[in-house]
């Protein structure tokens, strides 16, 4: 294993929190966020076909949103419902709390890291530099930017080439097991199913789930990499008194599915 991807909104970024509080506070109820969701990922869409630009895509959603439940707003008063629902999403955008000890492990063990998400370019970098974890990738695809989005295999393969990795030797872990893990799969990598909240997961999913990033390293170390020299796993809290610095190139990869790529 020499990569691992990323997806960020819900994996890395409690992003659903932070959203839906700033859709119930723009109309005062709680009820429509899965509308939004559906009227999101159309409008999205057309930003990732490259019909729309991000800042247009987000008006345009809000004043259908908006005639949806029967208010017929006018572009000005659009802008200002809109820049406020923004404002108050984007200041409660936090980080899980088991995304840098994650992200410190997996660079500490000498693995490169991409981020694979597909919303607006802008955006995504923005957020990853507000919450101070841009430095960890060696680099970042976003759909609204490559004009493909997952589960298109496109969009892991451009990961790969970017990291010059071989799929088969890359990871990809995100909060929604089509779109992520499967779709990574299918592209030639190994997907990982990030279950963070919802009812019990389906038991044949025919990928790896774990319910935190706290599991990934474990994850990583038990089934893609063995140690080069016998010793201790590489696994925070599981090895002796230094569960982090021994781990870069120390490991050799298991890659039984990696055929000439
Ligand atoms: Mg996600």
């Amino acid at each position: 294993m020499h990569a691992v991807c990323l997806d960020i909104d819900d994996t890395l970024v409690d992003f659903t929190t932070s959203a839906r509080r700033a859709l119930a506070r723009m109309i005062g109820r709680d009820d429509m966020w899965p509308t939004w969701q559906r009227m999101t990922e159309e409008h999205v869409k057309k930003v990732v076909a490259g019909e729309m630009d991000s800042d247009s895509m987000r008006l345009a959603r809000t004043k259908a949103f908006m005639a949806g439940l029967g208010t017929v707003l006018d572009d000005e008063s659009v802008l200002k419902l809109e820049c406020r629902r923004h404002a108050d999403m984007t200041g409660a955008w936090q980080l899980f709390d088991d995304v840098v000890p994650c992200l410190d492990w997996l660079r500490a063990a000498g693995l490169k890291v991409a981020a694979v998400t597909n919303a607006s370019g802008p955006q995504q970098r923005a957020k990853l530099h507000s919450l101070g974890i841009a430095r960890f990738f060696d680099t970042v695809v976003i759909a609204g930017e490559l004009g493909v989005a997952k589960p298109d295999p496109v969009i892991f393969q451009t990961a790969c080439r970017q990291l010059r990795v071989s799929a088969c030797e890359t990871l990809h872990v995100g909060d929604r097991l089509d779109t992520d893990a499967v779709g990574a799969q299918d592209a030639g990598l190994h997907g990982v199913w990030l279950h963070r909240r919802g009812p019990q997961p389906p038991g044949d999913t025919g990928v790896h789930v774990i319910e935190t990033l706290s599991d990934l390293p474990a994850l990583i170390v038990s089934e893609y990499l063995t140690p080069a020299a016998t010793g201790p796993a590489g696994v925070p809290g599981q090895r002796g008194p230094d569960p982090v610095s021994g781990a870069g190139g120390a490991w050799s990869t298991i890659s039984g599915r990696c055929h000439e790529q």
